[in-house]
Formats: structure tokens, C-alpha cells, sequence
């Protein structure tokens, strides 16, 4: 078969759900060289035994700030519950302290809405990190990232490249985490001051998990990490850095359901990641 994917390709599609349109003809574009020289797993291979699963002892105190509502309004009945300053030294905590502050952060509004804060799931030393928006409805209902129909996509697309979010060994089993760590309620956008209040338990997540590659997807997460207003079509196809971790970016799973025609793009953005993670992709700038 000489069209633009070879039949093993077009199962992983399938396998993404993506509906192929062969032409008859053969003259179809090529994948690019790094793309197209990678086999491509047809399934995701036997896990290997977890080096270092996400770290769950005791957690360290964490130091909270003192309210920064005046006290006249913090007594009133009616009053929204007062803001904190983010709780200090994030840049040097470990798992158990980063959640604790995670779970307790009261440094935005957001706190005051959120049934729970979604801090990411994962290996703790994963190769691929995947980085998303914020917690919509279900995730915040269950306090793991990606878990609605997104999280199913994403699952399936992950899996299309021999990656899981299951149990496995670093190099098949992600790291899953959002910029925000609380919903916006009824999903609306994320605010400035709400990204900056978050960013640094992010910047520590990717720190502690020191991944070879991130993958960040849709335009908010790709444009919160690479400080950049510029469209994902614009900044697909190249490789960016987040603190010196190579990034490669891609379409929301939640807009690849209600544009499906993207997929197959989405699915050029994975094997770019892939031929960037084996060495034989751009390295960034
Ligand atoms: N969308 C995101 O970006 N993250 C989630 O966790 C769920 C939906």
C-alpha cells in the first residue's frame, strides 16, 4: 500500500478514531522521514515493573500564609471565604509536600468553588508528560485529570503510540497534569492571575518528573507554558522548550471531538513527540 499511511498506521487511526479518506491514487504526501522510520507499536507492550510510582508517604507540613482579606470583611457572614498567598517554597518540595500544598491552596478564587483540586496522576518519573488546560465537571468531581470523553480520547491516542496511563515503566506510562489545578467554574477560561497563582506547582511537577518530552495540549496549556499568544496552528510541527524540557504541542482532545478532520494532524504532532523523545526529531531552539 503506497498511499499516505501504511496499513499499520492507519490502524493506529483507527485506533484514535479517525476515519480515513484514501484516494486511489498514490501520489499522496509523505510523512515526514522521522515519522515514517519509527515502527509504530500496534499495541502497548507488556509493562515493565514501575521504577518509581507517584510518591504517597506521609506529607511534610506545609506553610500557609496568613489570610490577605482585611478582617472587617472576613467576619461578615456574607463574605467569599478570604484568599491566601500561595504557600511558600514550592520550588523546593517533594511529592508529598506538593500535593498537601496542592490540596490546600487557597491563593485564587477558584478554591472557593472546587469540589476537589485535580493535581495530576502518573509515574513519578514518566517520560512523556502530558499537560493540559484545567479540570472540567467530571475531573473535578474525581479529582484525576482527563477522566470525560476527553480523557477517553486522550487514553486512545496515547495508546496509539504504546503509551498508558496505567501502571507501566517510566518509558510507557505518562505523567498527566493541567496548568490549573482547580475548575473554572462552568468552565470558563482560565484568568491571568489564576495561571500565575498555579504555575509554579506545575513548574514543580515538571521538575520532579524531569520528562524527556511534554506534550501540551490546546491552545490554553500551550500558550499558559510557552508565554505566547500565537494560534496552535502556528506553533504545531516545530519543538519549544518549558524550562528546558522539549515540547511539542497539539490539539485538545476535547476539540479533536468536535473536529474530528484534526485528528489526523493531532496524530502527525504524536509522532513528531515520538521521533523527539527517540533523538531523531528537531531539537528546540
Ligand atoms: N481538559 C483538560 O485540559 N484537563 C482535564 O483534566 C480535563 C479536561
Amino acid at each position: 500500500m503506497s498511499a499516505r499511511w501504511s496499513d499499520r498506521q492507519q490502524a493506529m487511526l483507527r485506533e484514535m478514531g479517525v476515519t480515513l479518506w484514501l484516494p486511489p491514487q498514490t501520489d499522496a504526501m509523505p510523512l515526514p522521514e522521522a515519522a515514517m522510520s519509527e515502527p509504530v507499536p500496534s499495541e502497548v507492550t507488556a509493562p515493565v515493573p514501575a521504577q518509581a510510582p507517584v510518591a504517597s508517604p506521609a506529607p511534610a507540613p506545609v506553610r500557609m500564609s496568613r489570610p490577605v482579606a482585611a478582617p472587617a470583611e472576613a467576619n461578615s457572614p456574607s463574605a467569599p471565604r478570604p484568599l491566601a498567598a500561595r504557600p511558600s517554597g514550592v520550588a523546593a518540595m517533594d511529592w508529598p509536600a506538593l500535593r498537601e500544598a496542592v490540596a490546600g491552596c487557597e491563593a485564587c478564587g477558584l478554591c472557593r468553588s472546587r469540589r476537589n483540586t485535580v493535581f495530576g496522576v502518573g509515574h513519578a518519573q514518566a517520560q512523556w508528560m502530558i499537560i493540559g488546560e484545567a479540570p472540567g465537571e467530571q475531573e473535578d468531581r474525581q479529582g484525576e485529570p482527563f477522566v470525560g470523553k476527553a480523557g477517553q480520547l486522550l487514553d486512545n491516542m496515547l495508546r496509539a503510540v504504546g503509551l498508558t496511563r496505567a501502571e507501566a515503566g517510566p518509558e510507557q506510562q505518562v505523567y498527566i497534569a493541567n496548568v490549573l489545578k482547580c475548575r473554572p467554574p462552568m468552565n470558563r477560561n482560565p484568568e491571568p492571575q489564576e495561571v500565575a497563582q498555579c504555575e509554579p506547582f506545575l513548574k514543580r511537577q515538571v521538575e520532579l518528573v524531569a520528562p524527556k518530552l511534554i506534550l501540551a495540549m490546546g491552545r490554553f496549556a500551550v500558550q499558559s507554558i510557552l508565554q505566547t499568544g500565537e494560534p496552535i496552528g502556528r506553533l504545531r510541527g516545530r519543538v519549544h522548550a518549558y524550562h528546558g524540557v522539549p515540547v511539542v504541542v497539539t490539539y485538545h482532545p476535547a476539540y479533536l471531538l468536535r473536529n474530528p478532520v484534526d485528528k489526523a494532524r493531532s496524530w502527525d504532532d504524536l509522532c513528531l513527540a515520538r521521533a523527539v523523545l527517540r533523538g531523531g526529531g528537531p531539537v528546540p531552539a
